[in-house]
């Protein structure tokens, strides 16, 4: 097949790059879950209930009480790029919203069978039903029963990336529980944010999976979500990192992206909860690991590796629960990483790490070391 003849080099068609991106933007079932959930935090709701068919393969559906959809953004809302988050390039480095790209629900229209039931406030009971062509065009709109909020749906995930879809079958359960793990981190960073999960098997009942309430801490979230066993083995986290800039050559240093990040605030705080260091009685406690920035949920492996170390060196035979939310300037980190928004790019990481594990290993030295009667 090589060389390819012609010497013809022409531009892919738009309806063809937008299902090639696509699927770069949402990878798998966490990534539709997680756009969803965080337009609702971004549309200011205080209920978010996510509800699965078929742990997903068949269908998703994400409803809110927020904002909802004014009529005027109907045609453009599910259009690649169209965003209400950002308004200029420079507004990326200050951003408190999660979304800010506008791909989401391009894409979701792109791969699956997807509609959008809104009303606002002042539509009364009565809301939208949007229906989408795969470009992200509107189709057509009728008038639907709704509360204030939003439901998206969607169905039939990957039904035109046969590949993608197989594998997605082949490994439900494990994509599943990913999900779930994910959803355990936005409901208990969410404070005064209900979260209601529920999952239905084909002939099955709807199953409950995990409720939260309205709470006015993560602490109570924590309860909900995990027990109040839970929360008895955690040992709170509230560390003050005073970071002097590293040295050292840093690959992982935002600094090229952004000049403005050498001005920003030096101070990171690191909220949250972790297991106690005491052995036996982090036991107690699943095996969970959550970490955040700025209360937007995030994979942060080396932080992980920096809490998991310190925490080994007080207790080698158990693993911690974590719950780690790192408060920082909005200028010190790039969430623009990947399509698919999962990678953060701290600003001067290995001054973080050091001042980290040095803030940690006083907590835990902090902390009664003597093993329980029960355990000698
Ligand atoms: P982004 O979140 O990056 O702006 P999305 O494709 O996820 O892009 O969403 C496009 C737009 O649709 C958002 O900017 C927002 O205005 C609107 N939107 C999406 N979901 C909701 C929702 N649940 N409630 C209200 N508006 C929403
Ligand atoms: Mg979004």
């Amino acid at each position: 097949r090589f060389p390819v003849e012609g010497g013809v080099i022409e531009c892919s068609r738009e309806s063809q790059v937008h299902q090639i991106q696509s699927g770069q933007v949402i990878v798998d079932l966490c990534s539709v879950v997680k756009e969803l959930v965080e337009n609702s935090l971004d549309a200011g709701a205080s209920s978010i209930d996510v509800r699965f068919k078929n742990h997903g393969l068949d269908s998703i559906e994400v409803q809110d009480n927020g904002n909802g959809i004014a009529p005027e953004d109907f045609e453009t809302i599910a259009l690649k790029h169209y965003t209400s988050k950002l308004s200029s390039y420079e507004d990326l480095t200050g951003l408190e919203t999660f979304g800010f790209r506008g791909e989401a629900l391009s894409s979701l229209c792109a791969l699956s069978q997807f509609h959008i039931v809104t009303a606002r406030a002042v539509d009364g009971p009565k809301g939208n039903k949007l229906n989408f062509e795969i470009s992200g065009k509107l189709k057509g709109t009728s008038v639907a029963a709704a509360q204030k909020g939003t439901t998206v749906a969607v169905e039939n995930l990957f039904r035109n990336l046969p590949v993608r879809r197989k594998e997605l079958e082949k490994n439900i359960k494990r994509e599943y529980g990913k999900v779930l793990a994910l959803l355990h981190a936005y409901a208990c960073i969410s404070v005064g944010v209900r979260f209601a999960v529920s999952d239905q098997m084909p002939k099955g009942k709807k199953v409950v999976v995990f409720s939260t309430k309205i709470n006015p801490s993560t602490k109570e979230n924590i309860v909900n979500v995990f027990g109040a066993k839970t929360m008895l083995a955690l040992v709170k986290l509230d560390l003050k990192l005073e970071m002097q800039p590293s040295k050292g050559p840093s690959t992982q240093s935002a600094r090229s992206w952004n000049t403005q990040a050498d001005t920003g605030s030096k101070e990171v705080q690191v909220q949250g909860h972790i297991s106690k260091p005491i052995f036996g009685e982090g036991r107690q406690a699943p095996d969970r690991q959550m970490f955040f920035v700025n209360s937007r949920p995030c994979g942060l492996p080396q932080v992980s590796k920096a809490f998991n170390e310190v925490y080994k060196s007080f207790n080698v035979s158990q693993s911690p629960f974590i719950f780690a939310n790192l408060i920082m300037d909005t200028n010190a980190y790039d969430v623009n990483v990947s399509p698919d928004k999962r990678t953060i790019l701290l600003h001067d990481q290995t001054a973080l790490l050091e001042s980290l594990k040095a803030a940690l290993t006083q907590l835990f030295e902090s902390q009664d070391q003597s093993v329980p009667q029960s355990q000698l």
